[in-house]
Protein backbone atom coordinates (compact mmCIF):
# COMPACT_ATOMS: atom_id res chain seq x y z
CA UNK A 1 0.00 0.00 0.00
CA UNK A 2 3.07 2.42 0.07
CA UNK A 3 4.59 1.20 -3.03
CA UNK A 4 3.49 4.95 -5.41
CA UNK A 5 5.85 6.71 -3.11
CA UNK A 6 8.91 6.11 -1.42
CA UNK A 7 9.01 6.62 1.68
CA UNK A 8 11.89 7.79 4.78
CA UNK A 9 10.93 6.85 7.57
CA UNK A 10 11.57 8.19 11.06
CA UNK A 11 10.59 5.79 13.97
CA UNK A 12 9.57 7.89 17.32
CA UNK A 13 9.78 5.87 20.66
CA UNK A 14 8.81 7.89 23.44
CA UNK A 15 8.70 6.20 27.67
CA UNK A 16 8.01 8.56 30.58
CA UNK A 17 7.51 8.62 34.29
CA UNK A 18 3.81 7.95 33.94
CA UNK A 19 3.88 5.02 31.93
CA UNK A 20 6.20 3.08 35.41
CA UNK A 21 2.87 2.72 36.54
CA UNK A 22 1.20 0.48 34.10
CA UNK A 23 2.46 -2.68 35.61
CA UNK A 24 3.18 -3.97 32.10
CA UNK A 25 5.89 -4.07 30.07
CA UNK A 26 3.67 -2.74 26.78
CA UNK A 27 5.07 0.83 26.73
CA UNK A 28 8.62 -0.16 27.23
CA UNK A 29 11.27 1.20 25.12
CA UNK A 30 12.25 -2.28 23.59
CA UNK A 31 8.57 -3.53 22.98
CA UNK A 32 7.69 0.10 21.73
CA UNK A 33 10.67 -0.48 19.10
CA UNK A 34 10.29 -4.29 18.55
CA UNK A 35 6.66 -3.42 17.44
CA UNK A 36 7.23 -0.99 15.39
CA UNK A 37 10.24 -2.26 13.59
CA UNK A 38 7.89 -5.44 12.69
CA UNK A 39 6.07 -2.97 11.17
CA UNK A 40 8.04 -1.23 9.03
CA UNK A 41 10.08 -5.02 7.98
CA UNK A 42 5.77 -6.35 7.14
CA UNK A 43 5.33 -3.27 5.23
CA UNK A 44 8.80 -2.94 3.35
CA UNK A 45 9.33 0.48 4.42
CA UNK A 46 13.20 2.25 4.45
CA UNK A 47 13.78 3.52 8.30
CA UNK A 48 15.94 6.92 7.79
CA UNK A 49 16.23 6.85 11.94
CA UNK A 50 15.12 5.72 15.21
CA UNK A 51 14.33 8.57 17.85
CA UNK A 52 13.77 7.77 21.37
CA UNK A 53 12.51 9.80 24.14
CA UNK A 54 13.31 8.10 27.48
CA UNK A 55 11.95 9.61 30.30
CA UNK A 56 10.27 12.49 28.71
CA UNK A 57 6.42 13.55 29.42
CA UNK A 58 4.29 13.86 26.82
CA UNK A 59 2.59 16.76 27.98
CA UNK A 60 5.19 19.43 26.30
CA UNK A 61 7.44 18.60 22.77
CA UNK A 62 10.70 19.78 24.11
CA UNK A 63 12.13 16.68 24.01
CA UNK A 64 15.65 15.47 22.69
CA UNK A 65 14.61 12.73 20.03
CA UNK A 66 11.44 14.85 19.19
CA UNK A 67 13.44 17.59 17.91
CA UNK A 68 15.59 15.69 16.43
CA UNK A 69 12.62 14.43 14.32
CA UNK A 70 11.96 17.55 13.55
CA UNK A 71 14.81 18.96 11.88
CA UNK A 72 14.99 15.80 9.77
CA UNK A 73 11.45 15.93 8.58
CA UNK A 74 12.15 19.94 7.97
CA UNK A 75 15.81 18.76 5.91
CA UNK A 76 13.47 16.69 3.70
CA UNK A 77 15.02 13.41 5.56
CA UNK A 78 11.79 12.00 6.74
CA UNK A 79 8.77 12.04 4.77
CA UNK A 80 6.98 9.07 7.39
CA UNK A 81 6.58 9.29 10.92
CA UNK A 82 5.63 6.01 12.73
CA UNK A 83 4.74 5.68 16.90
CA UNK A 84 2.83 2.83 18.54
CA UNK A 85 0.21 5.10 19.48
CA UNK A 86 -1.11 8.54 19.54
CA UNK A 87 -0.69 9.43 23.13
CA UNK A 88 3.22 8.20 22.21
CA UNK A 89 3.37 11.59 20.13
CA UNK A 90 1.94 13.61 22.93
CA UNK A 91 -0.68 14.20 25.86
CA UNK A 92 -1.71 17.62 24.90
CA UNK A 93 -4.54 18.10 22.73
CA UNK A 94 -3.96 21.06 21.02
CA UNK A 95 0.13 20.34 20.21
CA UNK A 96 -0.45 17.04 19.02
CA UNK A 97 -3.72 18.43 17.14
CA UNK A 98 -1.35 20.55 15.47
CA UNK A 99 1.27 18.32 14.41
CA UNK A 100 -1.29 15.92 12.76
CA UNK A 101 -3.57 18.39 11.37
CA UNK A 102 -1.05 21.20 10.07
CA UNK A 103 2.85 20.49 10.74
CA UNK A 104 2.46 17.16 9.01
CA UNK A 105 0.17 17.63 5.83
CA UNK A 106 2.32 21.19 5.36
CA UNK A 107 5.68 19.05 5.26
CA UNK A 108 4.09 16.54 3.08
CA UNK A 109 4.96 14.03 6.51
CA UNK A 110 2.46 11.04 6.22
CA UNK A 111 2.08 9.84 9.91
CA UNK A 112 0.79 6.96 11.00
CA UNK A 113 0.06 5.22 14.87
CA UNK A 114 -0.09 1.61 14.50
CA UNK A 115 -2.57 0.28 17.49
CA UNK A 116 -4.47 3.27 16.83
CA UNK A 117 -5.05 2.53 13.02
CA UNK A 118 -4.27 5.53 12.33
CA UNK A 119 -2.76 7.14 9.30
CA UNK A 120 -3.28 10.46 7.84
CA UNK A 121 -2.61 9.25 4.31
CA UNK A 122 -5.37 7.05 4.16
CA UNK A 123 -9.37 7.92 3.90
CA UNK A 124 -9.93 5.49 6.60
CA UNK A 125 -13.21 6.05 9.45
CA UNK A 126 -10.23 5.61 12.27
CA UNK A 127 -8.82 8.72 11.35
CA UNK A 128 -11.94 10.80 12.34
CA UNK A 129 -11.34 9.46 16.06
CA UNK A 130 -8.10 11.36 16.53
CA UNK A 131 -9.05 14.63 17.46
CA UNK A 132 -11.08 12.96 20.35
CA UNK A 133 -8.12 10.28 20.66
CA UNK A 134 -5.82 13.34 21.60
CA UNK A 135 -8.23 14.85 24.46
CA UNK A 136 -8.22 11.71 26.34
CA UNK A 137 -4.96 11.72 26.50
CA UNK A 138 -4.72 14.92 27.43
CA UNK A 139 -6.96 13.88 30.48
CA UNK A 140 -5.33 11.36 31.25
CA UNK A 141 -2.24 13.11 31.71
CA UNK A 142 -3.56 15.18 34.31
CA UNK A 143 -4.90 12.48 36.03
CA UNK A 144 -1.36 11.13 36.27
CA UNK A 145 0.10 12.57 39.15
CA UNK A 146 -1.87 10.87 41.76
CA UNK A 147 -0.26 7.49 39.87
CA UNK A 148 3.41 8.58 39.92
CA UNK A 149 3.44 8.59 43.59
CA UNK A 150 2.74 4.37 43.66
CA UNK A 151 5.81 4.19 41.55
CA UNK A 152 7.95 6.01 44.00
CA UNK A 153 8.56 3.19 46.50
CA UNK A 154 9.16 0.70 43.49
CA UNK A 155 11.80 2.58 42.40
CA UNK A 156 13.29 3.28 46.41
CA UNK A 157 13.43 -0.48 46.55
CA UNK A 158 15.99 -0.63 43.52
CA UNK A 159 18.09 2.17 45.34
CA UNK A 160 17.13 5.48 43.31
CA UNK A 161 17.10 8.84 45.19
CA UNK A 162 13.87 9.96 44.60
CA UNK A 163 13.91 12.66 47.68
CA UNK A 164 13.86 15.74 45.84
CA UNK A 165 17.02 17.26 47.02
CA UNK A 166 19.71 15.18 47.57
CA UNK A 167 21.01 14.52 51.42
CA UNK A 168 23.50 17.48 52.77
CA UNK A 169 27.42 15.73 51.26
CA UNK A 170 25.50 14.44 47.89
CA UNK A 171 24.12 15.99 44.83
CA UNK A 172 21.80 14.67 42.14
CA UNK A 173 23.21 13.40 39.09
CA UNK A 174 22.68 16.25 36.27
CA UNK A 175 22.40 13.11 34.04
CA UNK A 176 20.20 11.00 36.34
CA UNK A 177 18.11 12.36 39.28
CA UNK A 178 17.93 9.02 40.90
CA UNK A 179 21.43 9.02 41.30
CA UNK A 180 23.77 10.51 43.52
CA UNK A 181 27.18 12.06 43.50
CA UNK A 182 29.40 13.88 45.97
CA UNK A 183 29.34 17.12 46.94
CA UNK A 184 32.76 18.39 47.23
CA UNK A 185 32.60 21.10 49.83
CA UNK A 186 29.55 19.77 51.76
CA UNK A 187 31.86 16.46 51.75
CA UNK A 188 34.32 17.96 53.85
CA UNK A 189 32.08 18.88 56.17
CA UNK A 190 30.62 15.77 56.76
CA UNK A 191 34.16 14.60 57.40
CA UNK A 192 35.00 16.68 59.85
CA UNK A 193 32.04 16.17 61.85
CA UNK A 194 32.27 12.28 61.85
CA UNK A 195 36.44 13.12 62.65
CA UNK A 196 35.14 15.21 65.47
CA UNK A 197 32.97 13.01 67.01
CA UNK A 198 35.80 10.11 67.00
CA UNK A 199 37.96 12.93 68.69
CA UNK A 200 35.15 12.67 71.79
CA UNK A 201 33.32 16.50 71.20
CA UNK A 202 29.73 16.33 72.21
CA UNK A 203 26.95 17.18 69.49
CA UNK A 204 26.97 20.57 71.34
CA UNK A 205 30.53 21.20 70.68
CA UNK A 206 30.81 20.32 67.20
CA UNK A 207 27.71 22.43 66.25
CA UNK A 208 29.19 25.55 68.35
CA UNK A 209 32.37 24.87 66.62
CA UNK A 210 30.97 24.67 62.94
CA UNK A 211 28.59 28.10 63.67
CA UNK A 212 31.49 29.75 64.88
CA UNK A 213 33.72 29.12 61.86
CA UNK A 214 30.50 30.11 59.58
CA UNK A 215 30.58 26.76 57.91
CA UNK A 216 27.13 26.71 56.08
CA UNK A 217 24.26 24.73 57.40
CA UNK A 218 22.14 22.12 55.64
CA UNK A 219 19.58 24.61 55.97
CA UNK A 220 21.02 27.29 54.40
CA UNK A 221 22.07 25.63 51.32
CA UNK A 222 18.46 24.55 50.96
CA UNK A 223 16.83 27.74 52.89
CA UNK A 224 13.71 25.35 53.92
CA UNK A 225 10.76 27.36 53.61
CA UNK A 226 9.21 26.19 56.97
CA UNK A 227 12.22 27.74 58.70
CA UNK A 228 11.52 31.07 56.66
CA UNK A 229 7.74 30.42 58.12
CA UNK A 230 9.15 30.25 62.02
CA UNK A 231 11.69 32.89 61.93
CA UNK A 232 14.28 30.20 63.02
CA UNK A 233 17.40 31.42 62.24
CA UNK A 234 19.05 29.14 59.90
CA UNK A 235 22.60 30.39 59.88
CA UNK A 236 23.30 27.84 63.30
CA UNK A 237 24.18 24.27 63.22
CA UNK A 238 21.91 22.25 66.06
CA UNK A 239 22.55 19.00 68.08
CA UNK A 240 20.31 17.54 65.74
CA UNK A 241 21.35 18.12 62.88
CA UNK A 242 25.22 17.18 63.63
CA UNK A 243 23.56 13.64 64.89
CA UNK A 244 20.93 12.91 61.98
CA UNK A 245 24.21 13.49 59.86
CA UNK A 246 26.64 10.80 62.23
CA UNK A 247 23.24 8.23 61.95
CA UNK A 248 23.04 8.37 58.33
CA UNK A 249 24.29 5.21 56.03
CA UNK A 250 23.87 7.34 53.24
CA UNK A 251 27.49 8.45 54.10
CA UNK A 252 28.80 5.01 53.62
CA UNK A 253 27.39 4.44 50.15
CA UNK A 254 23.52 2.80 51.63
CA UNK A 255 20.27 4.44 50.18
CA UNK A 256 18.83 4.84 53.11
CA UNK A 257 14.56 6.03 51.77
CA UNK A 258 11.16 5.86 53.53
CA UNK A 259 12.39 7.33 57.33
CA UNK A 260 9.16 9.65 57.67
CA UNK A 261 5.72 9.16 56.67
CA UNK A 262 2.30 11.16 57.35
CA UNK A 263 0.30 10.12 60.27
CA UNK A 264 -2.63 10.30 58.53
CA UNK A 265 -4.18 12.36 55.91
CA UNK A 266 -5.88 15.45 58.14
CA UNK A 267 -2.49 16.01 60.02
CA UNK A 268 0.23 17.26 57.45
CA UNK A 269 2.78 16.41 60.75
CA UNK A 270 5.83 13.73 59.39
CA UNK A 271 6.77 11.35 61.91
CA UNK A 272 9.18 8.83 61.97
CA UNK A 273 8.81 5.46 60.72
CA UNK A 274 10.46 2.16 62.10
CA UNK A 275 14.04 1.31 61.45
CA UNK A 276 12.06 -2.15 60.04
CA UNK A 277 10.50 0.09 57.60
CA UNK A 278 13.25 1.95 56.19
CA UNK A 279 13.66 0.87 52.85
CA UNK A 280 17.94 0.24 52.48
CA UNK A 281 19.95 -0.95 49.29
CA UNK A 282 23.79 -1.17 50.15
CA UNK A 283 26.26 0.33 47.33
CA UNK A 284 24.12 2.60 45.39
CA UNK A 285 26.57 5.38 45.36
CA UNK A 286 29.68 6.41 46.16
CA UNK A 287 30.94 6.73 50.13
CA UNK A 288 31.86 9.87 52.02
CA UNK A 289 32.90 7.80 55.39
CA UNK A 290 34.78 4.39 55.28
CA UNK A 291 32.43 1.77 57.05
CA UNK A 292 35.10 1.48 60.24
CA UNK A 293 34.98 4.96 60.61
CA UNK A 294 31.05 4.54 60.57
CA UNK A 295 30.84 2.14 63.01
CA UNK A 296 33.13 3.73 65.21
CA UNK A 297 30.99 6.27 65.12
CA UNK A 298 27.82 4.49 66.13
CA UNK A 299 28.92 3.23 69.09
CA UNK A 300 29.56 6.72 70.93
CA UNK A 301 25.79 7.85 70.29
CA UNK A 302 23.67 8.18 72.82
CA UNK A 303 20.16 7.27 72.36
CA UNK A 304 18.79 10.49 72.63
CA UNK A 305 20.67 13.61 72.16
CA UNK A 306 22.79 15.16 75.42
CA UNK A 307 20.19 13.26 78.05
CA UNK A 308 20.62 10.24 80.05
CA UNK A 309 19.51 6.78 78.27
CA UNK A 310 17.15 6.58 81.39
CA UNK A 311 15.13 9.68 80.34
CA UNK A 312 11.18 9.43 80.97
CA UNK A 313 9.19 10.39 77.90
CA UNK A 314 6.71 13.11 78.41
CA UNK A 315 3.54 13.32 77.19
CA UNK A 316 4.07 16.61 75.56
CA UNK A 317 7.84 15.95 73.77
CA UNK A 318 8.21 17.35 70.40
CA UNK A 319 5.65 19.21 70.62
CA UNK A 320 7.31 22.47 72.00
CA UNK A 321 8.42 25.12 70.06
CA UNK A 322 9.60 28.45 71.49
CA UNK A 323 7.66 31.19 70.79
CA UNK A 324 10.40 33.81 70.91
CA UNK A 325 13.08 32.04 68.58
CA UNK A 326 11.56 29.23 66.76
CA UNK A 327 13.83 26.57 68.36
CA UNK A 328 12.72 23.88 70.08
CA UNK A 329 11.96 23.20 73.97
CA UNK A 330 13.39 20.36 75.13
CA UNK A 331 12.30 18.74 78.95
CA UNK A 332 15.22 18.84 81.24
CA UNK A 333 16.17 15.17 83.44
CA UNK A 334 13.64 15.90 86.70
CA UNK A 335 15.99 17.14 89.76
CA UNK A 336 16.72 14.41 92.92
CA UNK A 337 15.84 17.23 95.22
CA UNK A 338 12.47 18.25 94.63
CA UNK A 339 11.54 15.52 91.99
CA UNK A 340 10.48 18.77 89.76
CA UNK A 341 11.67 18.80 85.84
CA UNK A 342 11.76 22.30 83.94
CA UNK A 343 11.67 22.98 80.36
CA UNK A 344 13.75 24.93 78.30
CA UNK A 345 14.85 26.29 75.31
CA UNK A 346 17.34 24.73 73.01
CA UNK A 347 18.68 27.45 71.11
CA UNK A 348 19.21 29.07 74.82
CA UNK A 349 20.90 25.97 76.21
CA UNK A 350 23.11 25.48 73.08
CA UNK A 351 24.32 29.06 73.06
CA UNK A 352 24.53 30.33 76.44
CA UNK A 353 26.98 33.03 76.97
CA UNK A 354 26.02 33.96 73.69
CA UNK A 355 22.29 34.40 75.31
CA UNK A 356 21.09 34.12 71.83
CA UNK A 357 17.80 33.34 73.54
CA UNK A 358 15.93 33.07 77.58
CA UNK A 359 15.68 29.74 79.46
CA UNK A 360 12.08 29.75 78.91
CA UNK A 361 11.86 27.59 82.00
CA UNK A 362 8.62 26.30 83.19
CA UNK A 363 7.60 23.32 85.68
CA UNK A 364 6.42 20.77 83.14
CA UNK A 365 4.09 18.66 84.89
CA UNK A 366 2.35 21.73 85.53
CA UNK A 367 2.98 22.87 82.21
CA UNK A 368 1.60 20.23 81.05
CA UNK A 369 -1.81 19.25 83.36
CA UNK A 370 -3.09 23.28 82.07
CA UNK A 371 -2.18 22.64 77.87
CA UNK A 372 -4.45 19.37 78.54
CA UNK A 373 -6.99 21.21 80.17
CA UNK A 374 -6.72 24.30 77.23
CA UNK A 375 -6.96 21.03 74.90
CA UNK A 376 -9.94 19.32 76.53
CA UNK A 377 -12.25 23.04 76.15
CA UNK A 378 -11.44 23.70 72.69
CA UNK A 379 -12.32 20.08 71.88
CA UNK A 380 -15.55 20.41 73.56
CA UNK A 381 -15.68 23.57 71.55
CA UNK A 382 -15.33 22.11 68.62
CA UNK A 383 -17.82 19.30 68.39
CA UNK A 384 -20.34 21.76 69.82
CA UNK A 385 -19.69 23.98 66.64
CA UNK A 386 -19.64 20.65 64.65
CA UNK A 387 -22.80 19.82 65.83
CA UNK A 388 -24.75 22.90 64.69
CA UNK A 389 -22.29 23.24 61.66
CA UNK A 390 -23.38 19.74 60.61
CA UNK A 391 -27.22 19.64 60.14
CA UNK A 392 -27.00 22.80 58.22
CA UNK A 393 -23.75 21.69 55.76
CA UNK A 394 -25.09 18.32 55.37
CA UNK A 395 -28.76 19.71 54.04
CA UNK A 396 -26.30 22.13 51.49
CA UNK A 397 -23.79 19.48 50.30
CA UNK A 398 -26.50 17.34 49.30
CA UNK A 399 -28.14 19.36 47.40
CA UNK A 400 -24.75 20.85 45.77
CA UNK A 401 -23.81 17.40 45.34
CA UNK A 402 -26.57 16.44 42.91
CA UNK A 403 -25.89 19.86 40.97
CA UNK A 404 -22.27 19.32 40.44
CA UNK A 405 -22.85 15.74 39.29
CA UNK A 406 -25.76 17.23 36.84
CA UNK A 407 -23.60 19.37 35.16
CA UNK A 408 -20.36 17.06 35.03
CA UNK A 409 -22.50 14.80 32.71
CA UNK A 410 -23.88 17.80 30.48
CA UNK A 411 -20.29 18.83 30.14
CA UNK A 412 -19.06 15.57 29.16
CA UNK A 413 -21.70 15.14 26.44
CA UNK A 414 -20.80 19.29 25.50
CA UNK A 415 -17.19 17.79 24.87
CA UNK A 416 -18.06 14.99 22.99
CA UNK A 417 -20.24 17.03 20.82
CA UNK A 418 -17.39 19.80 20.55
CA UNK A 419 -14.59 16.96 19.56
CA UNK A 420 -17.42 15.59 16.73
CA UNK A 421 -17.49 19.02 15.92
CA UNK A 422 -14.02 19.40 15.26
CA UNK A 423 -14.18 16.14 13.43
CA UNK A 424 -16.49 17.37 10.69
CA UNK A 425 -14.94 20.31 10.39
CA UNK A 426 -11.78 18.70 9.58
CA UNK A 427 -13.45 16.14 6.65
CA UNK A 428 -15.26 19.03 5.85
CA UNK A 429 -11.54 20.85 4.90
CA UNK A 430 -9.87 17.25 3.59
CA UNK A 431 -13.33 17.42 1.23
CA UNK A 432 -12.73 21.17 -0.04
CA UNK A 433 -16.19 21.71 1.44
CA UNK A 434 -14.44 24.92 3.28
CA UNK A 435 -11.76 27.06 2.80
CA UNK A 436 -8.35 26.80 4.99
CA UNK A 437 -9.14 30.29 6.23
CA UNK A 438 -12.76 29.06 7.83
CA UNK A 439 -11.61 26.24 9.18
CA UNK A 440 -8.77 27.82 11.06
CA UNK A 441 -11.16 30.37 12.11
CA UNK A 442 -13.65 27.61 13.30
CA UNK A 443 -11.31 25.04 14.66
CA UNK A 444 -9.71 27.93 17.08
CA UNK A 445 -13.23 28.87 18.28
CA UNK A 446 -14.48 25.31 19.45
CA UNK A 447 -10.80 24.93 20.66
CA UNK A 448 -11.38 27.66 22.78
CA UNK A 449 -14.60 26.34 23.54
CA UNK A 450 -13.09 22.95 24.53
CA UNK A 451 -10.20 23.99 26.74
CA UNK A 452 -13.09 26.18 29.02
CA UNK A 453 -15.33 23.26 28.91
CA UNK A 454 -12.36 20.88 30.17
CA UNK A 455 -10.99 23.80 32.57
CA UNK A 456 -14.54 23.70 34.14
CA UNK A 457 -14.75 19.63 33.88
CA UNK A 458 -11.54 18.98 36.37
CA UNK A 459 -12.77 22.13 38.70
CA UNK A 460 -15.90 20.39 39.57
CA UNK A 461 -14.08 16.75 39.23
CA UNK A 462 -11.82 17.99 42.03
CA UNK A 463 -14.20 19.91 43.65
CA UNK A 464 -16.04 16.64 44.09
CA UNK A 465 -13.00 14.66 45.81
CA UNK A 466 -12.39 17.28 47.97
CA UNK A 467 -16.10 16.93 49.28
CA UNK A 468 -15.74 13.73 50.13
CA UNK A 469 -12.19 14.00 51.76
CA UNK A 470 -12.90 16.79 53.85
CA UNK A 471 -15.92 15.19 55.32
CA UNK A 472 -13.63 12.05 56.07
CA UNK A 473 -10.92 13.62 57.69
CA UNK A 474 -13.71 15.46 59.66
CA UNK A 475 -15.10 11.73 60.70
CA UNK A 476 -11.59 11.07 61.77
CA UNK A 477 -10.58 13.90 64.41
CA UNK A 478 -14.14 13.73 65.84
CA UNK A 479 -13.27 9.69 66.16
CA UNK A 480 -9.97 11.38 67.91
CA UNK A 481 -11.75 14.04 70.13
CA UNK A 482 -14.15 11.80 71.55
CA UNK A 483 -11.73 9.05 72.21
CA UNK A 484 -9.55 11.49 74.27
CA UNK A 485 -12.51 13.30 75.76
CA UNK A 486 -12.89 9.76 77.24
CA UNK A 487 -9.53 8.64 78.40
CA UNK A 488 -8.12 9.44 82.09
CA UNK A 489 -4.78 9.75 80.78
CA UNK A 490 -4.14 10.94 77.09
CA UNK A 491 -2.55 8.57 74.95
CA UNK A 492 0.92 10.57 72.97
CA UNK A 493 -0.57 8.79 70.02
CA UNK A 494 -3.89 10.93 70.15
CA UNK A 495 -1.68 14.13 71.52
CA UNK A 496 0.26 13.77 67.92
CA UNK A 497 -2.87 13.37 66.22
CA UNK A 498 -4.65 16.47 67.78
CA UNK A 499 -1.85 18.94 68.69
CA UNK A 500 0.12 20.56 65.75
CA UNK A 501 2.87 22.12 67.94
CA UNK A 502 2.84 24.44 71.20
CA UNK A 503 4.67 27.44 71.39
CA UNK A 504 6.18 28.73 74.77
CA UNK A 505 6.87 32.33 75.38
CA UNK A 506 8.96 33.44 78.06
CA UNK A 507 6.34 35.66 79.37
CA UNK A 508 4.80 32.00 80.10
CA UNK A 509 1.73 32.75 77.73
CA UNK A 510 1.05 29.54 75.64
CA UNK A 511 -0.12 28.99 72.34
CA UNK A 512 -1.43 25.85 71.62
CA UNK A 513 -2.19 25.15 67.37
CA UNK A 514 -4.39 22.13 67.21
CA UNK A 515 -4.94 20.37 64.24
CA UNK A 516 -8.57 20.83 63.80
CA UNK A 517 -10.70 23.83 63.65
ZN1 LIG B 1 14.12 30.50 72.38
Amino acid sequence: MFLNKKYSVGVYIRLSREDDDKGSMSESIINQKSLLLQYVKENNLDVYDIYIDDGYSGTNFDRPGFNKLLKDIELGRVNMVITKDMSRLGRDYIGTGNLIERYFPENNVRYIAVTDNIDTFLDSSNNDIAPFKAIMNDMYAKDISKKIKSSLRAKQKCGKWVGGRAPFGYRQDKNDKNYLVINKNQAIVVKRIFDMCLKGLSFFKIARILTNEGVKTPAQYYSFLWKKKYNLKYGEWNAKTIRDILTNRIYIGDMVQNKRSKVNYKVKKVVKNKESDYIIVSNTHEAIIDKDTFYQVQKRIPKNVGRSTKKENHLLDGLLYCGDCGHRISVLARRKKDNRCYTICNYYRTYMKEKKCSTHSNNYDKLEKSIINSLVEMCLKYIDKDKIENNVLNNLDEVNKVNDKKELEILITDIKQISDNLDAIYIDKLNKRITEDQFERVKLKLERELSIKQKRYNELNNNINDTISEQSKNKIIIEYIDKFLSMKEPSRELIINLIDRIEIFEDKTVNIKVSFG
